[in-house]
């Protein structure tokens, strides 16, 4: 089978490189030149464990294919997938731009019956009008060719993007026609061997899916940085409050952590075009707009902390970070926690060192020289203030506290993923806080 992945960001380049890994022929086309330049050799432009040495391996085998040229392998594909960007517009809604120019280009060159489909996190009713531009272009063109949109959103995660590709959960795909569905059957088989978990729906549920699964997430987020604040005033310790209720199996244990809020380019761009999808047809979505706004105060959280140590004056201070990536295993910094407290630290006068194993690079090129950049995570807490922990990478989970206790100037300890244990710290002459 042959197929199309337009967009080579996060999910286009992961998907079509697990599409390919299963023996399907595969040409991702994106309009960056230069990234697809570097993708013919081989080099892949983001951090995603797994995903290099695999586009080589496809790469060689022939199936892997990179282009800048939509209309030339229209023609030989019976699915063509739109993963490109949909930012939040100026108001919060999603931006379909990129989508719709996608659309567009399909309609201006495809010559014989193709399944569309939308893998880009999309409000409800975008496959109608994907369907509508693509219809117009055809008009104009005067061709009466066949095709079929459907709606296929990505659940995967980054830094665990191929093994949520290859075994995934569930495939979400909304259809309307049974052409497509057969097509979209046949293409997800071979992930399906062990249990089928397609799953068929009509295209405004598919679309809603998605919204509706990244915003309970976001939710649990809220509520559990909600509760941990709450311990915090009241004595309790919001450890021991997620032990207490993730084992009950109606609630589980994943996404009970507190933090120092949730970022990242899906969250908190998700959770605003799903409140401001709400108000278009003249709803409230009220719990959301609560998630929304505990998650914008928690972002705070640890520059407040930071201040109420230091009686509100950290001027001349120098502060480490260990953690930029808005998560472990990414180098994505887009909504990154870090990006918010490195500004306010700045602000208030003190000066900010920084170590992320992979995130510097992306880092620099946001913010430039505003920070220094160190080698290792204890070159970061020489002479320092305080340590930030902000993004909970492995290495930081057992540091040596004799090397941070000979080298940092203040030790002040706050930890922003609550991965220490504050009895050991304080028992090692630390002054530890932790969220909740
Ligand atoms: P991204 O920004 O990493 O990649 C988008 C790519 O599309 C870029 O390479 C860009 O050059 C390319 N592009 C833009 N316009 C194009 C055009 N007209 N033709 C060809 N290429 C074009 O984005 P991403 O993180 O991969 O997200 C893509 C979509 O998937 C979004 O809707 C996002 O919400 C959704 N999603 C993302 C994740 C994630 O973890 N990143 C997970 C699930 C769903």
């Amino acid at each position: 089978m042959n197929i199309a992945i337009v967009g080579t960001g996060y999910v286009g380049l992961v998907s079509g490189t697990c599409f390919s890994e299963m023996g399907i022929n595969v040409t991702c086309v994106d309009v960056d030149e230069k990234k697809i330049e570097n993708l013919k050799k081989g080099v892949i432009s983001i951090y995603e464990p797994g995903l290099e040495d695999m586009v080589r391996k496809n790469i060689q085998a022939g199936r892997l294919n990179f282009t800048t040229d939509l209309a030339d392998v229209l023609d030989d594909v019976e699915i063509v997938f739109s993963a490109v960007g949909t930012p939040p517009d100026e108001d919060g809604s999603a931006d379909l731009k990129y989508v719709l120019a996608v659309a567009k280009a399909i309609g201006e060159n495809i010559k014989k019956y193709t399944v569309v489909v939308t893998k880009s996190t999309v409000p409800v009713g975008t496959a109608k009008k994907v369907k509508e531009t693509i219809q117009a272009e055809l008009d104009k063109r005067g061709e009466n060719v066949k095709f079929d949109v459907a709606s296929n959103p990505e659940f995967l995660k980054e830094g665990a993007a191929i093994k949520d590709f290859m075994s995934p959960d569930r495939v979400v795909v909304g259809i309307e026609s049974e052409k497509a569905k057969e097509k979209m059957s046949r293409l997800y088989k071979p992930f399906m061997l062990v249990s089928d978990r397609l799953i068929f729906t009509d295209i405004p549920s598919a679309e809603m899916i998605k919204y509706a699964a990244n915003s309970m997430l976001a939710t649990r987020i809220s509520f559990m940085n909600d509760i941990a604040n709450l311990c915090e005033l009241v004595g309790a310790d919001v450890n021991m409050v997620r032990k207490g209720i993730g084992t009950d199996t109606r609630i589980g244990k994943k996404f009970l952590y507190a933090g120092c809020g949730y970022g990242g380019s899906c969250f908190p761009k998700d959770v605003k075009a799903l409140i401001k999808t709400a108000q278009k047809v003249g709803y409230d979505m009220e719990v959301l707009q609560a998630v929304e706004s505990v998650n914008e105060k928690q972002k705070s959280i640890l520059f407040n902390k930071l201040m109420k140590h230091f009686n509100g004056d950290i001027n001349g201070k120098t502060i480490a970070i260990w953690g930029l990536a808005f998560k472990p295993e990414t180098d994505d910094m887009r909504e990154a926690p870090a990006l918010v407290l490195i500004d306010k630290i700045i602000s208030a006068g003190a000066s900010v060192k920084v170590y992320d194993p992979i995130a510097m690079p992306e880092c620099k090129r946001r913010i430039g020289d505003k920070v220094v950049y160190c080698k290792d995570m204890y070159e970061a807490v020489v002479d320092v203030d305080t340590l930030l922990l902000v993004t909970e990478w492995k290495e930081f989970r057992m540091p040596s506290l004799e090397v941070l206790n000979k080298t940092m100037k203040n030790k002040v300890i706050i930890d922003g993923r609550n991965i220490y244990d504050a009895k050991e710290m304080v028992e090692s002459g630390f002054d530890y806080y932790k969220i909740g």
